[in-house]
């Protein structure tokens, strides 16, 4: 449920957050739609009203003229009426695919611009110091076999890997310790489907169509699949009005993630970086409106606590407004640094998409009787979503960082117990 009124009632407000937010989405469009839309409704109502007197008139005595008169008029009606009850079908879905492209309304302490007016919030640890060269993650994955590039290539393409040897102990180490760290905090733990529908792709303010999207889709099929957990833990409660005594619902999910990386060339493309299939633990909260503010926060303290306690040096950042998606009302990245690679990297993002997702998946929640402001009248749920660990990206980091003079890397200790006690993985 887009408010549609509310669009077309804050045209200027909209404009301009579509503006700040560089998005293209069409507003001009989806006001003329929805005037088009009130238009038609108008004359449907109008049509069946007018239906409804014939037929009441039909119920009376007539001459057979008269009656064969009103049996036209009713005819008439009622082709009239089904021609404008299938434009109103296209033009509400037209309109609905326009509106969701509009972008969620921005949290006023974003900061305003592209990528370079992000602002960092917080700085943890510094680059670790080296006694002798840094090899970068490939190198290192090279020399201590552990991925293997090439057969991937062959197999399924670029950016695919195979892990080998200990790197497979990291992954599900890695895992295993995200969602038991995050459980600890009171999250339910999930795994997910991975293939979902294309409309709950879309609700999630996702395009799984056209030729630059990030989504890989089925042919043949409407379902796609997933970029994120983020979309099937989304969809677990859509359609549906929760207790507000249920609130906030917190979810650890584990899931494979799968993107085109379409429009990526010229990034980082090298090694784990920037591949096709990962592996990422998602926390996912839904919550009261007045609450997701703090539980933002919350997600955010979690993800730090995460990476402060495997030793990573990270920065905190709140990303400017054209870096924000359509969903997100703010988002906080981290990144952390990789030596090898000799720069920083995005290994989370955290966002509070407030009412967006819960309006087009149709979550909401029933406030309690003890709010006498809201009593009775259902809510949209806000929703947030995090990283809790997103595998490649923590490799790549976890190698360059606690690489050593004699070739071989230190597994940080919080790790070690997931990872069957693992301490260093050596040169074989
Ligand atoms: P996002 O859902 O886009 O916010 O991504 C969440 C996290 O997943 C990012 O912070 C990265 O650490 C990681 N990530 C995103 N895309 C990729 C990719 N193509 N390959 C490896 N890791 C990725």
């Amino acid at each position: 449920a887009i408010d549609f009124k509310w669009i077309r009632d804050n045209k200027e407000a909209v404009a301009a957050n579509i503006k700040n937010r560089k998005s293209n989405a069409n507003l001009d469009l989806v006001i003329q739609l929805y005037d088009k839309l009130l238009n038609v409704q108008k004359e449907v109502e109008r049509l069946r009203a007018e239906r409804n007197i014939v037929a009441n008139k039909m119920k009376g005595k007539l001459e057979p003229s008269e009656r064969q008169k009103f049996i036209e008029e009713g005819k008439n009606l009622k082709e009239g009426l089904v021609a404008l009850e299938e434009d109103l079908l296209k033009l509400t879905d037209e309109l609905q695919q326009e509106a969701q492209c509009v972008p969620n309304v921005t949290h006023p302490d974003v900061p305003a611009g592209g990528e370079d007016c992000s602002v960092v919030r917080k700085v943890v640890g510094k680059p670790r110091e080296f006694s002798f060269s840094v090899k970068d993650h490939v190198q290192l994955g090279k020399d201590l076999d552990l991925f293997d590039f090439d057969a991937a290539a062959e197999v399924s393409g670029s950016k695919f890997y195979y892990l080998k040897n200990e790197a497979v102990m990291l992954e599900m180490g890695l895992v295993n310790w995200a969602v038991s760290e995050v459980m600890k905090k009171g999250f339910t733990p999930l795994t997910t489907p991975e293939i979902v529908r294309s409309s709950v792709v879309e609700k999630c303010g996702f395009q799984p169509r056209g030729t630059n999207t990030q989504v890989y889709s089925i042919e043949g099929t409407d379902q796609c699949l997933i970029g994120t957990a983020e979309i099937p833990v989304g969809g677990i409660h859509m359609d549906s009005i929760l207790a507000e005594s249920s609130l906030p619902l917190k979810y650890v999910a584990f899931s494979h993630c799968f993107r085109t990386e379409a429009g990526a060339a010229g990034a980082a493309t090298r090694g784990l970086y920037r591949v096709h299939q990962f592996s990422k633990v998602e926390m996912f909260i839904l919550c009261r409106p007045e609450e997701s503010d703090s539980f933002h926060k919350e997600l955010i303290e979690i993800e730090e606590d995460l990476f402060l306690s495997l030793g990573l040096h990270f920065k905190t950042i709140d990303m400017a407004t054209e870096d924000l998606g359509a969903p997100a009302y703010r988002k906080f990245d981290i990144e952390a640094w990789m030596p090898g690679l000799g720069r920083y990297g995005e290994i989370s993002s955290a966002s509070n998409c407030t009412d967006y997702q819960s309006r087009r998946l149709g979550i909401r929640y029933r406030p309690e009787s003890s709010s006498p402001t809201k009593k009775g009248t259902t809510q949209f749920v806000h929703t947030l979503n995090a990283t809790a660990c997103a595998v490649p990206r923590m490799i790549v980091c976890l190698l360059e960082n606690f690489q050593q003079e004699d070739g071989s890397v230190t597994i940080p200790e919080p790790l070690r117990p997931f990872m069957g006690g693992i301490k260093v993985i050596a040169p074989k």
